[in-house]
C-alpha cells in the first residue's frame, strides 16, 4: 500500500512526487511513455526523427518505435500535440512561464472585470496563489529570456504601439517584455560561439542557443541531467523526485516506473462516500496487468487522457462535467518577411512577448524548417490567393488569410527562414461544455476505449472569437511597425499545444469536477493536478506555470487532509532544480 500514486510524468504530475516525496511520503509515478534517460544516445536533431508523429521519438505512444503511435479521434481539420514519455508534453515545450492574468482569479475587480470569462472563474484569489507560483519560479527555476536579434526585431514592432514594457511578474495590463522562461541563461562560452568543440559543459552553462527547444533539450553536451537548459520537467521536477533523499530532510525518493499506461482508477464506498483505493496498470511490452493501492491518488495524465481514464473507470460524473470545458488558445499564426536578418530561428524558442489582457497576448517564436513549412500550410482558410473556404478574412495583413503556397511560399522564404518573424496569437478562450472529451465509437484499444476530442471551431463563443480577431489585428500591426514588407495572416486550424480545463475546479458544483482544493467532488482521495485542474484558459498566458504552481498548493493540501502534515510553502525556501546535490545523486543512479 502506497501513499500516494501519481499517474503521469508530464508537466503536472512530478510537482506533486517531488513535493510529497520531500516530505517523506511513500510515492509511485506512474508513466504511460518512455522514459529517455541518456537523449544524447536517443535523440537526434533531425526533425522527422523526433517529431514525426506516428514514428517520433517525442510522440503519444510507447517506448518501443516500431510499435504503433496510440491513436485518438478527433473529428475535424485540426492536430492535437501532447505526449507520452517522462517529461511529457514539456519535452516539446518553449518553457514560457508568465502566470495567469489576475482577471481570472474570483476576488478580480479591475475596471476590465466584466470582460472576462467571469462565469469560470479560480474558485479563489489571485494573492492566493502568488506564493505557490514564486515557489515554483525559484524551483525551476524561472529566468528572463536570453534575448537575441529575433526580439530586437519584435520589440521594434512593439514599440508602434504605444504600450509600457512591463518590468512585473504580474502583468497588470496590455504591455510587452521579455519572456519570463524556465530556460537557464547562457553561462561561459554558451550563447557565445557556434563552434560545437567549445559547447561543452562546463566550459558552456545554460542554453547554447542550438534552436531546437522542440526535439527536447538536450544541450549543453556533457552536462548533468538536471542542468540542462530547458526546464521541462524530465530535466528539473522529476531528477528532484527521484533524489529527494539527499535534498530533503527526511526526503524519500519517489519511485518512476515507465511504459506503465493506469488502465482503472479503483474505488470504495466508505459511509455511502466514494474513496480512490488504486490503480491498475498494464506493462506496454509485456502486457501484463498489475495492481497498486494507495491512500491518495492523483491524476496527471493530461487534459485528453485524464477524462478517458474516469470514463474507462466507471466513475461518478453526477453533474456531466468531466471532460467539458476544454480550452486551447484557439492559436493563429502570423508571418512576416523581412529585408534584413531577423535571427530567427535561433536561439530559445521565444523569448520576447505583448500581453493584452483581457484579450489574450502574442509571442515571438522561432521553430526549425519544417516546422516552419507546418506552421504555414496549417490552415482553416484554404490556399491563400486561391480559394478561402469562405472565410475570406481581411485585415492589416495582405489579405486575404490563408496559407501559403507557391509564390507567396517563394517571397515569404526569399531571404531565407532567417529574414522572417512569426508571431504566435494566443486568445483568451472561454470554457464551454460543447467543447469536450466523450468516449470515441471506434475500437478500443489494448488500453481500453479511445477518447474522442470534441472542438466546435465555427462555434466558439462570440468572446473568444473577438478575441482572436483583435489579437490577430494587433499582431499584423506589430509586424508591419517591426518593418516587415509582407505580412500574411494563416487563419490556423485548431492546433492544440496549450490545452486546459477539462476537468476543471470551478466556483460552482454545477460546472465543476474539482473543488478548491484540487480534488474531485465526486471521489475522494482523488486529486488532479496537471492542466485539465485549471478553471479557465488564464487569460491567454501559456499555462505550465499556473498548472505547477496549482500542483504545489494541490501537494500541500494532500498532505495536510490525507497525511497531519504541516503545509510549507510560505515558511520554507524552495531548492533549486539545478542543486550540486541532484547532480552527484544522479550520478551515483547513472542517469
Ligand atoms: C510545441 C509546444 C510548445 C509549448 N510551449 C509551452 C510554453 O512555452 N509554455 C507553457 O507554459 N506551455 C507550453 N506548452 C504546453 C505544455 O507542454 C503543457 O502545458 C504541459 O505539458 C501540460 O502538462 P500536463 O501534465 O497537463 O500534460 P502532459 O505534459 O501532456 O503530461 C501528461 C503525461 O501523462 C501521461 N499519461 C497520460 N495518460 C496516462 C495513463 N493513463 N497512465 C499513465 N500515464 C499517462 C502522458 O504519457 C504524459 O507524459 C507547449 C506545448 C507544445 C506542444
Amino acid at each position: 500500500m502506497r501513499d500516494v500514486i501519481v499517474i503521469g510524468a508530464g508537466g503536472g504530475g512530478p510537482v506533486v512526487a517531488k513535493e510529497l516525496a520531500a516530505k517523506g511520503l511513500d510515492v509511485l509515478v506512474l508513466e504511460a511513455g518512455p522514459r529517455h534517460d541518456k537523449p544524447r544516445e536517443q535523440w537526434t536533431t533531425f526533425e522527422n526523427d523526433a517529431n514525426n508523429p506516428l514514428t517520433g521519438y517525442l510522440r503519444w505512444g510507447q517506448q518501443d518505435r516500431s510499435k504503433p503511435a496510440w491513436f485518438r479521434e478527433w473529428s475535424q481539420n485540426s492536430f492535437m500535440w501532447q505526449l507520452s514519455g517522462v517529461g511529457g508534453t514539456t519535452q516539446h515545450f518553449y518553457g514560457n512561464y508568465p502566470r495567469a492574468f489576475p482577471g481570472v482569479f474570483n476576488d478580480y475587480d479591475g475596471p476590465d472585470a466584466a470582460e472576462y470569462d467571469v462565469n469560470h472563474r479560480f474558485p479563489f484569489s489571485y494573492g492566493e496563489l502568488v506564493p505557490y507560483f514564486e515557489w515554483v519560479e525559484e524551483t525551476a527555476p524561472v529566468m528572463t529570456a536570453a534575448m537575441g536579434t529575433r526580439e530586437e526585431v519584435f520589440f521594434r514592432g512593439c514599440e508602434t504601439t504605444g504600450l509600457p514594457v512591463q518590468t512585473t511578474k504580474t502583468t497588470h495590463g496590455p504591455s510587452y517584455r521579455p519572456q519570463e522562461n524556465a530556460i537557464l541563461q547562457p553561462g561561459g562560452t554558451a550563447g557565445r560561439t557556434s563552434d560545437p568543440n567549445l559547447l561543452s559543459y562546463p566550459q558552456a552553462t545554460g542554453c547554447t542557443f542550438c534552436g531546437y527547444c522542440f526535439q527536447g533539450c538536450m544541450r549543453p553536451v556533457g552536462a548533468p541531467r538536471n542542468q540542462y537548459a530547458k526546464r521541462s520537467t524530465d530535466n528539473s521536477y522529476v531528477p528532484m523526485a527521484l533524489t529527494a533523499d539527499v535534498w530533503a530532510r527526511g526526503g524519500k525518493p519517489a519511485e518512476l516506473i515507465t511504459d506503465a499506461f493506469v488502465t482503472r482508477v479503483h474505488t470504495e464506498s466508505r459511509a455511502g462516500t466514494v474513496h480512490a483505493t488504486g490503480v491498475t496498470w498494464r506493462d506496454n511490452g509485456s502486457g501484463e496487468e498489475h495492481r497498486e493501492d494507495a491512500a491518495v491518488v492523483v491524476m496527471a495524465g493530461g487534459c485528453t487522457e485524464n477524462p478517458r481514464l474516469w470514463f474507462n473507470s466507471g466513475l461518478p460524473n453526477p453533474n456531466g462535467w468531466v471532460g467539458r470545458g476544454y480550452t486551447d488558445h484557439s492559436f493563429d499564426w502570423v508571418v512576416g518577411s523581412f529585408d534584413t536578418y531577423t535571427g530567427n530561428p535561433k536561439g530559445t524558442g521565444s523569448s520576447s512577448r505583448l500581453d493584452f489582457p483581457p484579450y489574450g497576448g502574442m509571442e515571438n517564436v522561432g521553430v526549425p524548417p519544417a516546422l516552419n513549412a507546418f506552421a504555414t500550410t496549417l490552415s482553416d482558410s484554404g490556399i491563400r490567393g486561391q480559394y478561402t473556404n469562405g472565410r475570406g478574412m481581411t485585415g492589416p495583413w495582405d489579405g486575404p488569410a490563408g496559407r501559403l503556397m507557391g509564390p507567396d511560399m517563394k517571397e515569404l522564404l526569399a531571404g531565407g527562414l532567417d529574414h522572417v518573424l512569426a508571431i504566435l496569437v494566443i486568445t483568451d478562450d472561454d470554457v464551454e461544455a460543447g467543447n469536450r472529451v466523450v468516449p470515441s465509437a471506434l475500437p478500443a484499444d489494448e488500453n481500453g476505449p479511445i477518447p474522442k476530442v470534441q472542438f466546435q471551431p465555427r462555434t466558439r463563443s462570440a468572446r473568444t472569437r473577438r478575441n482572436r480577431e483583435f489579437m490577430a489585428r494587433k499582431t499584423a500591426e506589430v509586424l508591419r511597425g517591426a518593418g516587415a514588407k509582407s505580412v500574411y495572416r494563416i487563419d490556423w486550424a485548431p492546433l492544440l499545444l496549450h490545452v486546459q480545463s477539462s476537468m476543471r475546479m470551478g466556483e460552482s458544483e454545477r460546472d465543476s469536477v474539482l473543488d478548491s482544493d484540487g480534488e474531485a467532488r465526486a471521489v475522494k482521495g482523488l486529486f488532479i493536478a496537471d492542466n485539465s485542474a485549471l478553471a479557465n484558459s488564464l487569460g491567454g498566458p501559456n499555462p505550465t506555470l499556473t498548472t505547477q504552481a496549482l500542483a504545489t498548493r494541490t501537494a500541500e493540501k494532500i498532505f495536510r487532509r490525507y497525511f497531519g502534515g504541516d503545509p510549507w510553502v510560505r515558511s520554507e525556501s524552495p531548492v533549486v532544480s539545478t542543486d550540486p546535490r541532484v547532480s552527484t545523486r544522479l550520478g551515483e543512479l547513472g542517469l
